[in-house]
């Protein structure tokens, strides 16, 4: 029996309990999840909250870095104590035209972890052994697994605004993807605008090298982006709220991408003559493919990309999910399980 956190019915707190060990099936392992970050989506999971709804009971957690502890039939290319990480993406078809155009995380029959699958907050958990992270060995569990969400995902997104060595980007949203996104967007040689509403993330971004701090409480992020550099060449959305996503546009420079993470409820209006007049382009990202991962845990290794972390026990997961709700958390919370 292993002790997992499942979550049976939305907005009640997840119930800590012992369940049976998964056995791996074909293609699979089971991971010794050594330490699972906890993502703002495991909050929208929790809260049942979007328009495709998890299984239930599910135990969720996308964040999970651990060991092979067995290995099931048809898996011949990892091996027991292999260092290895779930992410979001359990796994794709590998056979759509999207799996085959490289785009694998639009797979229309992907499976989440922690969502359609059971992900991390447990102490092991069944893996898809395609789609496994290979982790650094010089990296700790707890410092490695938010980059197997937070990491990969800002830094995709930072790739689809398409900005360049030396050009602006903005990062709205300093919180677990955020303030990755400053460090990923500083070793990318950009010069970093980090937008939050809170001092303590905006001292964070600082710490990650951001450039200019603006906190949009206290001053319109529109006209000191615009004013100050002309605009952003990239914008990535990764904060919690609406509000922020027109801002997004009107931080943009003529002719710049917005990058949208953040999955808060509900829509946003565009200025139909404003978006075709500046040329603008805005495009959603979803997490990364497996190649994208990679190259994030490679940066992990030589030191960039690495959160701010706090470790807390499986048994607090509700506490945490609450605090993140209420946007109490700075940097990221990891669940330690060793
Ligand atoms: P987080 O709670 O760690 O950070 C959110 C940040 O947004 C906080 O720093 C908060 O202060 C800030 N914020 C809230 N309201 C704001 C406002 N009005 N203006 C500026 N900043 C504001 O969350 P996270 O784990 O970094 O996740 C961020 C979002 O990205 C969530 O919606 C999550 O579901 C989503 N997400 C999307 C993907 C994807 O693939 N697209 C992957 C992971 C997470
Ligand atoms: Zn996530
Ligand atoms: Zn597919």
């Amino acid at each position: 029996m292993m002790k997992a956190a499942v979550l049976k019915k939305f907005n009640e707190p997840l119930s800590i309990e012992q369940v049976p060990i998964p056995q791996p099936g074909f293609g699979q392992v089971l991971m010794r999840v050594k330490a699972s970050g906890v993502c703002h989506s495991d909050v929208d999971t929790w809260e049942g909250n979007r328009p495709i709804k998890p299984k239930l009971p599910v135990i969720p957690g996308h964040e999970g870095a651990g060991i092979v502890e067995q290995v099931g039939p048809g898996v011949d290319f990892l091996k027991k104590g292999d260092r290895i990480g779930v992410p979001w993406l359990y796994n794709a078809c590998g056979r759509c035209e999207f799996c085959c155009k490289s785009i694998e995380t639009v797979c229309p029959y992907q499976e989440c972890t922690g969502y359609t699958k059971d992900g991390s907050f447990a102490e092991y958990c069944l893996v898809d052994a395609k789609y496994v992270g290979r982790l650094p060995d010089n990296v700790e569990f707890h410092r490695i697994a938010p980059v197997l969400c937070a990491g990969v995902t800002v830094y995709k997104s930072l790739k689809e605004t398409e900005a360049r060595p030396g050009q602006w980007v903005a990062i709205v949203g300093i919180g677990g993807l955020g303030h990755l996104g400053v460090q990923y967007a500083k070793a990318m040689g950009m010069q970093v605008i980090a937008v939050d509403i809170d001092d303590s993330k905006l001292q964070l971004g600082e710490k990650c090298g951001a450039d200019i701090i603006i906190n949009s409480l206290k001053e319109n992020p529109v006209d000191r982006v615009q004013h100050e550099v002309g605009g952003a060449h990239g914008v990535v959305v990764t904060a919690v709220s609406p509000k922020v996503f027109p801002q997004a546009i009107g931080m943009v420079r003529r002719a710049g991408t917005v990058a949208l993470n953040a999955l808060p409820p509900g829509d946003f209006p565009l200025d139909i003559f404003d978006v075709i007049l500046r040329r603008v382009t805005v495009r959603g990202s979803i997490v990364g493919t497996r190649q994208d991962l990679q190259e994030a845990l490679d940066f992990a290794g030589r030191g960039v990309g690495l959160p701010e972390v706090h470790t807390k026990k499986l048994d607090q997961v509700n506490d945490i999910l609450r605090e993140m709700q209420q946007f109490k958390v700075v940097g990221r919370i990891v669940i330690d399980f060793s």
